[in-house]
């Protein structure tokens, strides 16, 4: 039996007419006939307000915690926390105020979740305009009891706002009785709050319903003898209402309202209109409602005599030429219609302005359902599948429309439809853009250079998604696709990927409920790998290789949408609350388009193809005189794009144009002032005056920045606008930081040098704009320096847990006591003793040292290993200089063979650790530090043992004067020996790269 045959069999048609009943029965499935009128033994319906009239603080808290990154559940502990006498009821009883609340509130939470938890922010999104919305659904139903003349009443857990108004963002004049906690001074489920809702209302308990989402609040209700009705989602509630009351509580026609006042349109002429165009002389007048979708372009519900219709037409004012196209929708509808593709009917295309104000057309009212929650709620997992396949089965019948036959040929332009979709968005986003987020900076240099390759064009619905479905209420038969004002030609997999966002939002996520927090296989709903394959086999085609290319497009759009919305919200009338969850939306959909653009880089990075490399030609350093210097008898004139299209440059001959010019400024700076002047450093570093900053350093600094050779360290992903440095990737500056590599002297002079750079790098990450202006731009102009203290003499700090340093909290202040040792900047050992630190003076926030450290240790991490290369150049050129002058038994030393062995040595193991240190720094490029942390794990691991063995090779080819101070070996020998532990001890990370190859290569 086939699937469709599956379906249309009577065993499954009973099964969802079962599910359907229950669906819209709610728990009283014998009452689905209205039986009686008037609400029989009731004559009053009371409302709690959170969680049945508006969104629960709990849901709220629920995306509020996602989007903060707060672990999940810890509003509603908090909320919960001390019961009766915990803040949240005090603050309900207006015993506390709201800044006391917050306070203690926030030390709650923060207690529960171990980390910082920014409560004001919660208040502000939980009482902002966007979230305290009454639910339309229960809007209707306070219409519809009123207009039955029963009495509502609302009885409500509230508090005061800091402007001293109760919280209840609620039209009053619904409410026969307003029962509000805060002004009581007592709480539900206090029973006195219900006596006195009863007494105003003048209501016996029998007579009265009450809804509560809470069970507490509900069985003080039931105690008093009230019937109660738990509310778990609005429209369920709803349902339950309706059987008790025994009338109706919702308009005739799902999902309508009556004409917003803004949308109102003539009925006279248009009312003529349909008697001409239907051929009718109804007797009754024409009815009239709005769809709440379609705010782009409003859609009406029409009935005149037994006609049902949709009209849908271009909004009132000014629109762009290309907006609001209704002409398009009619032209696809039509054509997919005779293409056998569900769609409504379309009647007529009506350009004249002057019936209605604007353009518009109607299509036949089809009535079915639109599920709204991706999850199904309600539905059998069967059910579900079922679903899930006939939407994907639609897809597909959408995308295999013969464009000739059905005269769509010139709908759209053919070919490089995502190049234009990515430069449109890329436009659409920088129009709109507020600040830099580094997720769409990201994007925006990614996408383009990760254009499939081919692509199919097709029809395109450019917003399909399950709302815009219209199901059969019994059947999983599509019955039309609604909503084709943003369709065109262009490539179909970007509707399937589309297809499958929700799959990847949270379920409480606001704009569109989504399913990552579901368990899709109790469900059974497909995953999103699942859906892909399913759309491949309907259509006959090979599996798509590159789809989280096409998810990091569709989540890049999204993005870019919302980055619009919120640039509006900022310029309108949205409340600042509002206004930054949206801008909040934006980062959270560009860091979810990133995470599938790492993916993609991932197997992008595993096929690419080792064609035309670029050499390193050479790879001698030549005379002794010029340390520092690599030669190279060829110079491929490479350009820019060598290293935009993402392939692994491992010579600077490759570099962009620019970027090689700064290399080759940079050698040249070193050979010109750095090299010669190492004499005189190493004579400060060992005098009296060591503890103050060399004047000849300073002077380098002064001339370095001078020449532009400053801050060249900080990483284009951290300073993606080059606001504080030169902004080369990680990749362009491991070659550049080599070459700072060969003297110890040169980091510092170009500002360059650690714990700076990690320091720096984290105060753009994460400092405030006063903690920047203190701090980073000293740091970054070089007037400052900067410590890193972590590690103590009593206890092994290589195991970050084992701090025995203490800092507690005292009257504003942090006060800091403990003893460290080994802090870079002197290699000082530094007492802390009631060291008193201003609180505004935390980076971050409390209790949030662990993400910043992760932040800190991204790049910073690898530049010790990029130095640790050019170091093991410049030992391996003294040494073959060296060999080849010095004479013992009656040849040079070169032609012993052990030295020579040594040399081949070394030269292998420099290039071999140099090319790890580049795929690092590239694959932290590509597809982030994070995806790179094996790469990062496995340089550490061996560029330190690797630079001690070089080193080492060179210093016993030069005999006693290796340990001299004639030459810089065994300075760099202690350096790279120190770093075999300073940067992490090397086990640490060869259990790293242990673990994770076990994890991910088993
Ligand atoms: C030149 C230099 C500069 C430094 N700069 C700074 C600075 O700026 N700030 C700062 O805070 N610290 C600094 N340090 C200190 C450095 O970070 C620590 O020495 C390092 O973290 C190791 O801690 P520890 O010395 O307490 O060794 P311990 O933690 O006592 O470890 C000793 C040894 O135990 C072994 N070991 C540890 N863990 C494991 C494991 N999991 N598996 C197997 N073996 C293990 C390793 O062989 C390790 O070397 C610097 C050190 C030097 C030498």
């Amino acid at each position: 039996m086939c699937l469709r045959q599956l379906l249309q069999s009577s065993q499954l048609q009973r099964a969802w007419r079962a599910a359907f009943l229950k669906h819209v029965q709610g728990r009283h499935p014998g009452a689905w006939r209205w039986t009686h009128s008037g609400g029989g033994p009731y004559r009053a319906v009371i409302f709690d307000m959170g969680g049945v009239l508006l969104p629960s603080p709990g849901r709220v808290a629920a995306e509020w915690e996602v989007q903060n990154h707060i672990p999940s559940g810890t509003i509603v502990k908090a909320l919960i926390s001390g019961g009766e006498n915990g803040p949240w009821m005090k603050f309900m009883r207006a015993e506390i105020t709201t800044e006391d609340f917050l306070q203690e509130f926030g030390r709650l939470c923060s207690e529960i979740s171990k980390t910082s938890v920014p409560v004001d922010s919660f208040f502000s999104l939980l009482t902002s305009e966007r979230v305290a919305k009454q639910f339309p659904v229960m809007t209707e139903a306070i219409t519809q009891i009123r207009a039955k003349g029963l009495q509502t009443a609302v009885l409500s857990n509230n508090f005061y706002l800091p402007n001293g108004k109760s919280f209840l963002p609620l039209d009053r004049k619904q409410f026969d009785v307003v029962v509000e906690s805060c002004l009581e001074g007592v709480c539900k489920p206090d029973p006195r709050m219900y006596k006195l809702c009863l007494e105003r209302l003048g209501r016996q308990p029998s007579e009265s319903i009450f809804l509560d989402d809470l069970g507490p609040n509900l069985k003080a209700a039931a105690g008093l003898g009230i019937h109660t009705i738990k509310v778990d989602d609005p429209e369920t509630a709803v349902k339950e209402l309706e059987t008790l009351l025994g009338f109706p509580l919702r308009m005739a026609v799902p999902n309508t309202r009556p004409v917003r006042k803004t949308m109102e349109i003539p009925k006279d002429a248009l009312e003529k209109y349909l008697k001409d165009l239907l051929g009718i002389q109804p007797t009754g007048p024409l009815e009239l409602l709005q769809f709440d979708h379609g705010q782009s372009n409003p859609t009406y519900y029409v009935k005149l005599a037994n006609h049902q219709l949709v009209l849908r037409k271009k909004p009132p004012g000014t629109l762009l030429p290309s907006a609001h196209a209704v002409e398009r929708e009619f032209r696809i509808m039509k054509a997919l219609g005779n293409a056998g593709v569900p769609v409504p009917k379309v009647l007529d295309l009506c350009e004249d302005s002057s019936v209605v104000g604007t353009p518009f057309y109607l299509m036949e009212y089809c009535p079915g359902l639109i599920y709204k929650d991706p999850s199904l709620p309600g539905l059998e997992p069967s059910q579900r599948r079922a679903i899930y396949t006939a939407m994907n089965r639609v897809l597909c019948k959408i995308h295999s429309v013969d464009l000739k036959a059905a005269g769509l040929e010139d709908y759209g332009k053919h070919g490089d439809y995502l190049a234009r979709q990515v430069q449109t968005w890329i436009k659409q986003y920088r129009a709109s853009e507020t600040s830099t987020i580094p997720a769409m900076e990201r994007l925006i240099k990614w996408l383009p250079l990760h254009l499939p390759r081919q692509q199919r064009t097709t029809v395109v619905h450019g917003d399909f998604r399950l709302d815009n479905l219209l199901f059969h209420p019994e059947t999983a038969e599509v019955l039309a696709v609604l909503d084709w004002e943003l369709s065109t030609l262009g490539d179909p997999l970007a509707d399937v990927a589309y297809n499958c966002l929700a799959h990847y939002l949270p379920s409480g996520f606001p704009i569109q409920p989504g399913l990552s927090d579901c368990d899709l296989t109790e469900l059974g709903i497909p995953t999103a790998e699942d859906y892909f394959r399913m759309y491949c086999l309907h259509m006959g085609i090979p599996p798509i290789e590159n789809w989280n290319f096409y998810m990091a497009f569709s989540f890049f759009r999204i993005a870019a949408i919302l980055q619009g919305v919120y640039k509006r919200s900022l310029t309108g009338q949205a409340s600042s609350a509002t206004a930054k969850q949206t801008g909040k939306l934006t980062e959270f959909m560009s860091n979810l388009a990133w995470d599938f653009a790492i993916k993609e880089g991932f197997q992008i990075f595993k096929e690419m193809p080792a064609t035309k490399p670029l050499m390193r030609s050479h790879h001698t350093w030549s005379l002794l005189r010029t340390p520092g210097m690599r030669s190279y008898v060829t110079s491929t004139d490479s350009s820019p794009a060598h290293a935009s299209k993402g392939a692994l440059i491992f010579s600077p001959e490759g570099l962009p144009h620019q970027v090689r010019e700064l290399y080759q400024q940079l050698k040249e700076f070193m050979e010109r002032h750095v090299y010669p002047a190492e004499p005189e450093l190493q004579r400060h570093q060992v005098s009296a005056e060591r503890w103050t900053p060399s004047p000849l350093v300073e002077d380098l600094k002064e001339k370095a920045k001078a020449e532009g050779l400053w801050n060249l360290f900080l990483p284009l992903e951290t300073d993606p606008k080059k606001k504080y440095g030169a902004g080369l990737t990680n990749m362009e500056y491991a070659h550049l930081c080599e070459v700072m590599g060969t003297s110890l002297y040169a980091p510092e002079i170009f500002n360059c040098s650690a714990p700076d750079t990690g320091n720096m790098e984290l105060l753009v990450r994460y400092g405030t704009e006063e903690q920047k202006a203190r701090w980073l731009i000293p740091l970054l102009e070089g007037k400052a320096r900067s410590c890193f203290a972590m590690t103590e003499p009593q206890v092994a700090s290589s195991d970050a847990t084992n701090i025995e340093s203490s800092i507690r909290e005292e009257d504003g202040f942090y006060v800091i006591n403990g003893h460290k040792w080994w802090i870079t900047g002197g290699h000082g050992e530094v007492l802390f003793e009631q060291v008193r630190v201003p609180k505004e003076n935390i980076i971050l926030g409390p209790g949030r040292g662990f993400e910043i450290a992760q932040g800190r240790l991204g790049p910073g991490r690898i530049h010790h290993c990029m130095r640790l290369i050019g170091c093991s150049e410049r030992a391996l050129a003294l040494m073959k200089a060296r060999v080849k002058s010095r004479v013992a038994f009656g040849k040079p030393l070169v032609e012993q063979g052990t030295v020579l062995a040594d040399i081949a040595l070394s030269r292998v193991e420099i290039e071999q650790a140099r090319l790890l240190v580049l795929k690092a720094a590239h694959v932290m490029d590509v597809v982030g530090n994070k995806a790179a942390a094996l790469d990062i794990a496995m340089i550490k691991m061996v560029a330190p043992s690797m630079a001690s063995r070089v080193i080492d090779r060179a210093i016993q080819a030069f005999g006693a004067a290796g340990l001299s101070s004639n030459y810089p070996l065994a300075q760099f020998f202690a350096g790279a020996r120190a770093l075999r532990f300073a940067d992490g001890p090397d086990e640490v990370h060869q259990a790293a790269v242990a673990k994770m190859e076990l994890k991910h290569h088993s």
